[in-house]
């Protein structure tokens, strides 16, 4: 069993112990076993210590059996010698700062709620448990997050303790250990007991502060979003920098943001309707302006035009809403679009051609396909003509 210096004394960073072996393990990693550490391994919620040993990457450490493995990056020539072993300390304390945190929050919760934490996870930017309850209010939240931080900010101790299965019956558990025989329990007086294998800081107050985030429904439970420590400040960094940048987008002062997004909202929605409004006037102008453009065939008003570069959905529409005011109007129109060429053609009820069969003989012209039916056809092929001779060899066909 190696010897683990982070429960003698979870600040010890740095450390120099005598190599037991060096093997490799199923997957070929190459990993140390020492006589003792300080890199804590995976385990109970907290994540893995990372640093070096010696020159070597410490890339990930777990415990198989009582014993530890520090895996690293490439193998030690020589075993001979001790090794000098320094732990990521920023990563270990941010790791003690958050797993503390959890523990008075939760114990927060229970105590000021009677919640209790069902699962709990330490991510790389924010943490979160599972409340086991179906609702959380903003009241309830910040009742517990005010506990929560009173507990910190009155410095109490945190202690650990081994003992037996016997001696829990002692203590106000919150939950029951899971493990039987070699009981460590991490003690806030008067607050907190709990079975724990992590390593936590001396005092409440090297957790420095807990802010709640959001909370969500999850799996018929709350999931609540919070940080500790300094990630406290990290979060309060990046919201300042994100509000600043709005803030100064928006050229209002912070307090009045909400209320002037929200006016900006439907001053552009009140925009968007105005829009659509005009366009659809624009649209029968056009129209309009198109018929009286047509010219006199035998049974029909024929109303032709080639456009650059617009939505075939326009033409689309353009064709019906004249076909629909005048029933004698024979519609055809071209659009190059980007290489493309496209094409609409329609009819009013009186007129006797059949478009479909029309322009059945223009789309090889263009390599193109297309078709619909005898009072309304559409497609497109490649631009092999221009839009006007394309416009002109449907004239011709119609
Ligand atoms: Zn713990």
């Amino acid at each position: 069993m190696t010897k683990k210096l982070y429960y003698q004394d979870a600040y010890i960073n740095s450390f120099t112990t005598s190599i037991k072996d060096q093997p490799k393990d199923e997957n070929n990693q190459w990993y140390l076993i020492l006589e003792e550490t300080a890199f804590y391994p995976t385990g109970g919620g907290q994540p893995t210590d990372l640093g070096t040993l010696n020159n070597r990457k410490v890339i990930n450490v777990e415990e198989i059996d009582g014993e530890i493995r520090h895996y690293i990056d490439e193998p030690l020539e020589s075993l001979s010698s001790e090794v000098a072993g320094e732990v990521d300390w920023k990563r270990r304390y941010d790791h003690m700062q958050q797993h503390s945190g959890q523990h008075i929050l939760s114990a927060a919760f229970e105590e000021a709620l009677q919640f209790k934490t069902i699962s709990f996870h330490l991510g790389k930017e924010m943490l979160t448990i599972d409340l086991d309850v179906e609702k959380l209010t903003e009241e309830q939240a910040s009742e517990a997050e005010r506990l929560a931080n009173r507990v910190i900010q009155e410095s109490r101790s945190i202690e650990t303790k081994w003992i037996t299965e016997a001696e829990l019956s002692q203590y106000p558990m919150r939950k029951q250990p899971t493990v039987t025989d070699d009981i460590r329990l991490v003690i806030i007086p008067d607050f907190d007991y709990n079975g724990c294998g992590g390593t936590h800081p001396r005092s409440t107050s090297e957790v420095g502060a807990i802010k709640i985030l959001d909370w969500e429904k999850h799996k018929g439970h709350i999931r609540l979003q919070f940080v500790c420590g300094n990630r406290v400040l990290m979060q309060l960094h990046q919201k300042n920098k994100l509000l600043k940048e709005l803030t100064g987008q928006l050229q209002v002062p912070e307090e009045t943001m909400s209320s002037v997004v929200q006016r900006l909202l439907e001053k552009q929605k009140e925009q968007e309707k105005t829009i659509e409004d005009m366009k659809e006037r624009l649209f029968s102008y056009e129209a309009d302006e198109l018929m009286n453009e047509g010219t006199r065939q035998s049974d029909y008003v024929l109303i032709q035009k080639a456009y650059q570069n617009r939505p075939i959905q326009e033409l689309q529409k353009l064709a019906q809403h004249i076909t629909s005011e005048k029933e004698d109007a024979v519609v055809l129109l071209v659009v190059h679009n980007e290489g493309k060429l496209q094409l609409v053609g329609a009819k009013g009820t009186s007129p006797t051609v059949n478009l479909k069969e029309a322009v059945r003989n223009v789309f090889p012209l263009i390599n193109g396909k297309g078709g619909g039916k005898e009072s309304f056809v559409q497609g497109g092929g490649e631009a092999l003509m221009s839009k006007e001779e394309l416009l002109q060899e449907m004239v011709k066909n119609v």
